[in-house]
């Protein structure tokens, strides 16, 4: 076992509410989920109610704070060090700063004395009914401004709009570009279908997979082409399919089956028959053909496997070995005695990068996690050494690390 259990300094009760509002924010599986116009509007009327050049509705996780929705702003992310934001998740009321540079929290802020120059800000926290700020609803200004007690109760009804969206957002059962089953209602429906498996004695399966370079198909053929690629993948996916089978779409491009009545010898040729059907598809920009391809992640149900989370944890961890060996192809699960490392796990924890001595630090969100290794994401990793220690507070755990592979904000590491 690689881990080791920190000693010090002391787990702070800080670090233990952080990791459960964590876990609140990770419930709602909207980070890097496109625009969407129900959260757009909200950003509109705040900018044309306050009269205010800059208005948003954010998320915040453990190394950035990422916006839903934003008017009157470029980047879609900021480092959570350098945001207003931080301050308000604290709080139960909205904070307002009329003037950035009379406060002592504030003045020295690289927003106030360069960058865009802020002045005036507002910001409510979006609250979960269980009492977890996960993101702020805010108005920016460049000019010193009043907030009345009344604008205050509006910015107030504007970010319960946008909490009251998200809950909607999570508990609806039909993604409406796909067609396929939410992510809720999918694990609902998998449950359901696993225990009459393991009643019954039956196989089941379960295949997950991912479009490969599926930014890419973005940034170069827009997002309504990316869209578009969705709903296709969805719909060649559904041809194939039996009427018993469940098709969920888990997240932004991920997407999952289970296969009832199937069992492992027979999930292979599943997979492979979309995976073929996903190449083969021909979605237009309007001048040529976009490829698309993905990759897949197989597991079946046997006895080891307790619920529907840790198969498709398998199922995961397989389809993260497909990514790895080149994507386009199917990885099938393989229980741990058969190999040396343990399923990655989804995760979304704060983390802390250590190195030159402990003496520099960098925030990261570890997104997966394994016996042997982590996924993280970083603001940039410029200036990330090839070994560093990766701390996560709230589970008192640290290890040495080694990087395998990185990208601008992503770094993949082995413990050693
Ligand atoms: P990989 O092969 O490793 O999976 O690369 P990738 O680019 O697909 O990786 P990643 O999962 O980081 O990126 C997924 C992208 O999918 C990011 C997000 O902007 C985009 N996306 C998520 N949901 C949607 C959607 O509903 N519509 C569109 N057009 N894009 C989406
Ligand atoms: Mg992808
Ligand atoms: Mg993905």
């Amino acid at each position: 076992m690689h881990r080791m259990l920190m000693d010090t300094p002391p787990l702070a009760m800080d670090d233990l509410a952080e990791a459960e509002r964590l876990e609140a924010l990770s419930r709602f599986d909207v980070l890097d989920t496109p625009r969407e116009e129900t959260f757009d509007r909200i950003t509109r009327l705040i900018k044309n109610i306050f009269d205010l050049p800059i208005a948003i509705v954010s998320m915040i996780d453990g190394h950035r704070q990422w916006y839903k929705a934003y008017e009157g702003l470029e980047n879609r992310e900021v480092a959570r060090d350098e945001t207003f934001c931080k301050y308000t998740l604290q709080d139960m009321t909205p904070l307002i700063v009329p003037d950035a540079r009379d406060d002592s929290r504030f003045a020295q802020n690289p927003m106030v004395t360069a960058g865009p120059q802020i002045r005036f800000y507002a910001g409510a926290p979006l609250r979960t009914n269980e009492g977890q700020n996960i993101g702020t609803v805010c108005a920016i200004g460049f000019e010193p401004r009043a907030f009345s007690p009344r604008e205050s109760a509006i910015l107030t009804d504007l970010a319960a709009l946008a909490m009251d969206a998200l809950e909607l957002r999570q508990q609806a059962s039909i993604d409406s570009l796909t067609g396929a089953l939410s992510r809720r209602a999918f694990k609902d429906q998998a449950a359901q279908a696993l225990a009459l498996a393991q009643r019954h004695k039956h196989g089941l399966a379960c295949i997950a997979f991912d479009l490969d370079h599926f930014k890419s198909i973005n940034d170069r053929h827009g997002h309504a082409t990316g869209d578009k690629v969705l709903a296709a993948v969805a719909e060649a996916c559904r041809a194939e399919l039996r009427g018993s089978d469940l098709f969920g779409r888990l997240g932004g491009e991920e997407f999952a089956l289970i296969l009832p009545h199937t069992d492992s010898a027979h999930m292979g040729g599943v997979a492979e028959k979309l995976r073929e059907a996903i190449s083969r598809l021909a979605v237009s920009n309007g001048r040529t053909h976009v490829p698309v391809t993905s990759s897949f992640g197989l597991a079946a149900l046997d006895a080891r496997t307790p619920d529907i989370d840790a198969l498709l944890a398998n199922a995961d961890a397989a389809l993260y070995e497909a990514k790895a060996a080149g994507r386009n192809r199917c990885v099938t699960w393989r229980p741990a005695n058969d190999k040396p490392a343990g399923p990655r796990r989804r995760v979304l924890k704060a983390g802390r990068i250590l190195f030159n001595n402990r003496t520099s630090s960098i925030d990261c969100t570890v997104r997966t996690l394994a016996d042997d290794g982590a996924g993280l994401d970083v603001s940039s990793s410029i200036g990330v050494p090839d070994t560093f220690s990766l701390a996560i507070r709230s589970d008192a755990f640290e290890a040495r690390c080694r990087i395998v592979s990185q990208t601008e904000r992503r770094i993949e590491v082995e413990f050693c």
